[in-house]
C-alpha cells in the first residue's frame, strides 16, 4: 500500500524565530520532508524572521546544515535541498520595534494562505500579533501558530490569550501541542472509536486503572535556567500528560471535528477531581554516579543548590463523572529515568471469577499505547501456555502496529511537526488545542503548585537511571497496583 499525499493551498508560512533551535530541529526539517514528500505546492513560500541580521544566502547556509544534521540518519537528496532552499526567504526582524515589518510585508502575496509561527518566546507573543495587525500583514484567511509554554499559571495563560483575542479570532490561534500531532495518538483515537470492541468497556466498570509515563533519559543540559522555574508539573503534566488524558478519558465526539473534540476534552479536564497531596510524589535527580561532571545532579545542573523545583512528579488523580467514578489515572513523568519511554497503558479488571483454579494464574488485559520509542499500539490477551501440563495461562501481545501491519511503504514516517504545520495550513484545528482548554488545565494545576509553595514541599532525591523516587512505587503499591516497567 502506498500511502497517499495530498498536496495542501499555496501558503506563505513566516517563521518567526526562524534561526532558533527549534525552527532548525523541527520546524524547517519537518517542511522540508513535506516537501520531498510532495505536499507542498509549487508556490508555497517560507520566510524565515529573527533577530540576527544575516544575508540570505547566510540563511540558507544554515537551514541548509539543519537540514542535514537534524534528518535522523536519512539522506539527504541534493537535488530536493537546493530546490527547497532556492525558494527560501530570510528577513531580520524586531518584535519589539519597526525594523524589518515593511520588508516582510513586501514578501507577503495576496490570496493564498498567511501562516505564522511564533517560535519565540511567550513573552513576544503579544507584541507579534499586534504589529502584525498593526502593518496589515493578516486578513481572513491568517493563521498563527503558537509554542508552548503558554502562560505559567491562570493568570498569564488568561493573559495571553487576551493579547492574542486582541488581533485574531480563537479560529486563527493554532496552540501547539505536538503530542497530538504523533501518530499512535491519532490511531488511539481511530482503535478506540473505530471498532465496536473497545467502547464498552471503556469505563470504571470494567476498567481498573488508567496509567500513562512519560520518561526521559536525559536531565536538563542547558536548559536549566528555564527549566527550573517550570518542573515538571509545568513543562509536562499540564500540557502533554493532560493532553493524552483526555483523549483517552473522553466521551465521544459527535464527530471528529475541531469544536467536538475539544468539547470534550475540556470537560474531561474540568471534571479532574483535586489532587490530594498525598497523592503525588516530586522527585529530583541524582548525578550520573559513572559521570558526575558530564552528568551532575539536579541542583548542581540548574546552579541553584537550593532549588525546590521538580524534575519527576507521579500521581493519582480522579475523573468526577460517570464513565470514571472510582477508577485512577496514575501520571508520572522525569528526567535522568532509566529509559526514554512514553505510554499510556489501560489496565482492564480481572475476570470475575477464574474457571481455572488459582494455580493457572490470573491475569489481566491491557492495552498498551507507546508514543516512543517504536510508536504501537498492543493489547495483552490471555491464552493457554501452550505444550502439556495441564491449563496455566500467559500473555501475549496483540500487535496493532501501524507498520507491521501494513508493511514498511504503507507507514510513512510523518513527523507530529509535520503534521501539525500542514494541518494549520489546511484549517483544521482538530489536534491543537483550544485557549478554554488551556485555561481548565491551568485551573487544575495552579492549587496543586501553590500547595507546594505554601507546605515549603520538597523533591526527593532519586537515582539517576532509576525510575524515580520509591515513593512513586509505593503511591502504587498501597493501592495494590504496579507501574509498567520502563524499558525499551
Ligand atoms: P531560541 O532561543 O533558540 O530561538 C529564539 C528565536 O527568537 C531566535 O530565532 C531569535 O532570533 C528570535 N528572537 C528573539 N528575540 C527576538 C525579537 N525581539 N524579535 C524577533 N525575533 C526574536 O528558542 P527556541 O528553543 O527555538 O524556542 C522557541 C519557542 O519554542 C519558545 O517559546 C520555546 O519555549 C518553544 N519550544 C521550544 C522547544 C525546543 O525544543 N527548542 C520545544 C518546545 C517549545
Amino acid at each position: 500500500m502506498v500511502s497517499r499525499v495530498i498536496p495542501v493551498d499555496p501558503f506563505d508560512l513566516v517563521i518567526f524565530g526562524g534561526t532558533g533551535d527549534l525552527a532548525r530541529r523541527k520546524i524547517l526539517p519537518g517542511l522540508f520532508r513535506r516537501f520531498c514528500a510532495g505536499q507542498m505546492p509549487p508556490e508555497a513560500r517560507i520566510i524565515g524572521a529573527a533577530r540576527a541580521d544575516i544575508s540570505e544566502a547566510d540563511y540558507r547556509e544554515m537551514v541548509g546544515d539543519a537540514i542535514e544534521e537534524f534528518s535522523d540518519g536519512a539522506v539527504v537528496d541534493q537535488d530536493h535541498l537546493a530546490a527547497f532552499l532556492a525558494d527560501l526567504t530570510y528577513v531580520a526582524i524586531d518584535a519589539k520595534g519597526e525594523n524589518g515589518w515593511r520588508e516582510l510585508a513586501g514578501h507577503m502575496r495576496r490570496d493564498v494562505v498567511r501562516a505564522f509561527y511564533f517560535s519565540v518566546a511567550p513573552g513576544l507573543f503579544g507584541d507579534l500579533a499586534e504589529r502584525l495587525n498593526n502593518h496589515g500583514l493578516t486578513d481572513e484567511k491568517s493563521r498563527i501558530v503558537v509554542e508552548k509554554p503558554f502562560g505559567r499559571d491562570l493568570a498569564t495563560a488568561q493573559q495571553l490569550n487576551r493579547d492574542l483575542a486582541a488581533f485574531f479570532d480563537e479560529t486563527q490561534i493554532y496552540r501547539i501541542d505536538h503530542y497530538l500531532g504523533k501518530e499512535t495518538v491519532q490511531n488511539l483515537m481511530a482503535v478506540r472509536f473505530g471498532n465496536v470492541l473497545f467502547e464498552p468497556l471503556w469505563n470504571s466498570q470494567f476498567v481498573d486503572h488508567i496509567q500513562i509515563t512519560v520518561a526521559e533519559t536525559v536531565g536538563v543540559g542547558g536548559r536549566g535556567e528555564y527549566y527550573d522555574k517550570s518542573g515538571a508539573m509545568r513543562d509536562m503534566v499540564q500540557n502533554h500528560l493532560m493532553q493524552l488524558l483526555c483523549l483517552i478519558a473522553m466521551e465521544p465526539p459527535a464527530r471528529f471535528d475541531p469544536d467536538a473534540v475539544r468539547d470534550e476534552k475540556l470537560k474531561v479536564i474540568r471534571a479532574l477531581e483535586p489532587v490530594e497531596p498525598h497523592h503525588i510524589v516530586r522527585g529530583q535527580y541524582g548525578a550520573d554516579t559513572e559521570d558526575p561532571i558530564a552528568h551532575p545532579d539536579y541542583r548542581t545542573a540548574v546552579a541553584d543548590l537550593k532549588s525546590a523545583t521538580e524534575s519527576f512528579i507521579a500521581l493519582k488523580t480522579h475523573i468526577a463523572n460517570w464513565r470514571w467514578a472510582g477508577t485512577p489515572f496514575y501520571l508520572r513523568t522525569g528526567k535522568r529515568l532509566v529509559a526514554r519511554s512514553s505510554e499510556i497503558s489501560i489496565v482492564f479488571k480481572e475476570t470475575p471469577h477464574s474457571i481455572f483454579g488459582e494455580e493457572a494464574g490470573r491475569h489481566r488485559n491491557v492495552l498498551s499505547i507507546r508514543l516512543q520509542p517504536n510508536e504501537g499500539i498492543k493489547l495483552g490477551v490471555t491464552i493457554k501456555e501452550p505444550g502439556p501440563g495441564g491449563m496455566r495461562l500467559m500473555d501475549v501481545p496483540l500487535d496493532m502496529t501501524f507498520a507491521d501491519a501494513l508493511g514498511e511503504e504503507g507507514a510513512e514516517n510523518v513527523d507530529a511537526y509535520e503534521r501539525l504545520i500542514m494541518d494549520v495550513i489546511r484549517g483544521n484545528q482538530t489536534l491543537f488545542m483550544r485557549g478554554d482548554e488551556v485555561e481548565a488545565a491551568w485551573a487544575w494545576t495552579d492549587p496543586i503548585i501553590k500547595g507546594w509553595q505554601q507546605r515549603n514541599d520538597v523533591p526527593k532525591p532519586y537515582d539517576s537511571h532509576s525510575a524515580g523516587p520509591d515513593a512513586a512505587t509505593q503511591l502504587m503499591r498501597r493501592d495494590g497496583r504496579e507501574w509498567r516497567e520502563v524499558a525499551l
